[in-house]
């Protein structure tokens, strides 16, 4: 029976990787994934997170099975990140959150949820999104659509665009907006823009879904939680999948969490019952090491205020690299406008090079990556900049 089975094409991001690691070359460089790494090219362990760790180590009693949900304080420190201390979404008790194995974990969870209980089984994304996206809800049963967001041209938002789209979206159909550093384009939506999308949400009846992986990328914790605050502020009903994959740099120990907002308390509660049963279906329970450190590190004032410097020295870098590829360009005598790079948020921007120049950057200097031309600026650093200025500058 296996022999029928033809072989899957490979992952367009993750299979970069696989080739990037069985290229021999010395100055290669990956800028496919989006994985931070620090000035010397490395993704270390947060000191804030190996204090943690040292913490569990120490008082941590037993490896029971988690509940259903995990850990409790981990998913209480959660509402409060995405809706800030205090929030009424929270005291009224219209929110519920369950941890998740990552963001992609909380997406599929959504996906499901949404797909078994309601009659919300059409979810738009942006054109482009994460690669990933339209792999995640297809496979767990959604029909998936497209809103425009890019303008290749202009490398700038098509907001016009984006709002005659989703008008012709049904009462009913989820939108998956990214809450900040949007993934692939790093362009992301101003308040005033965020606002008509909520109002054409709760006009229209549409169910926001956040992805939102990259809180603390763009301009801060608290400020890229303003989109989906707002949003929050105006519709009954939404659902948030965000990851701490990025932000705690715990790619590995898949840690998310995904949350349901509702009407009321009540509506809430049954919400989150059949939320709870998805996951049971899924994998029983989540993994616990992920949970206790994120809210080990957000119930210790100390340890927070060190998280929350360490997310900043990381944005900062970005920013850096940004001004500093920009810049860097430019020496390397390429003419054409790269300003843009440094006006747009987290990890990637969007380049703008074609398939052909992709295919020259890994194949004759060694660069990687994505074939859209995403780059994921978080990867360059100052020793990796030259070759890849001079790399570019020879393929333009
Ligand atoms: N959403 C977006 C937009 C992402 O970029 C990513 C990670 N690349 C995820 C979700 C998934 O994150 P995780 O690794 O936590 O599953």
């Amino acid at each position: 029976i296996f022999s029928q089975v033809l072989l899957a094409p490979a992952d367009p991001i993750l299979g970069l990787t696989d080739t990037f690691k069985a290229d021999p070359r010395q100055d290669k460089v990956n800028l496919g994934v989006g994985i931070y790494k620090d000035e010397a090219g490395q993704t270390p362990v947060l000191t804030s997170v190996k204090k943690a760790e040292a913490i569990l180590l120490e008082q941590e009693k037993t490896k029971n099975y988690l509940g259903i949900e995990g850990v409790q304080a981990y998913n209480h420190v959660v509402q409060t990140l995405l809706f800030g201390e205090g929030s009424a979404l929270i005291t009224s008790g219209r929110a519920a959150t369950a941890q998740a194995p990552g963001g992609t974990g909380a997406l599929r969870i959504a996906a499901e949820f949404l797909l078994r209980n309601t009659d919300s089984h059409t979810i738009w994304v942006s054109n482009p999104t994460w690669a990933n996206h339209q792999n995640i809800f297809e496979t767990a049963g959604l029909a998936v659509k497209e809103y425009g967001y890019y303008k290749a041209e202009a490398h700038d938002i098509d907001f016009d665009t984006m709002m005659t789209d989703l008008s012709h979206a049904n009462a009913g159909d989820v939108v998956l907006l990214h809450g900040c550093c949007h993934n692939p384009t790093g362009i992301d939506l101003t308040l005033a823009q965020w606002e008509r999308v909520a109002q054409l949400c709760a006009d229209k009846k549409l169910v926001p879904l956040f992805d939102f992986a990259y809180q603390g990328f763009g301009a801060g914790i608290e400020e890229d939680a303003a989109g989906l605050r707002l949003v929050a502020s105006k519709v009954p009903e939404l659902l948030v999948a965000n990851s701490f994959s990025k932000n705690f740099g715990l790619y590995n120990e898949r840690i998310g969490a995904v949350t349901v907002v509702a009407e009321d308390a009540d509506a809430a509660v049954r919400a989150f019952s059949q939320v709870k049963r998805t996951i049971r279906a899924n994998y029983s329970n989540p993994p616990a090491h992920g949970a206790l450190i994120v809210s080990t590190i957000l119930n210790d004032a100390g340890l927070k205020a060190m998280w929350v410097q360490e997310v900043k020295e990381m944005r900062e870098r970005i920013a850096e690299m940004r001004t500093l590829f920009v810049d860097s360009l430019k020496a390397e005598g390429v003419t054409q406008d790269f300003s843009f790079i440094s006006r747009q948020n987290g990890m990637f921007s969007f380049s703008g090079l074609n398939k052909a120049q992709v295919a020259r950057l890994k194949d004759e200097f060694g660069v990687y990556i994505v074939g859209s031309g995403r780059i994921s600026v978080a990867g360059m650093t100052k020793t990796n900049m030259p070759v890849i200025c001079k790399a570019i500058a020879q393929v333009l």
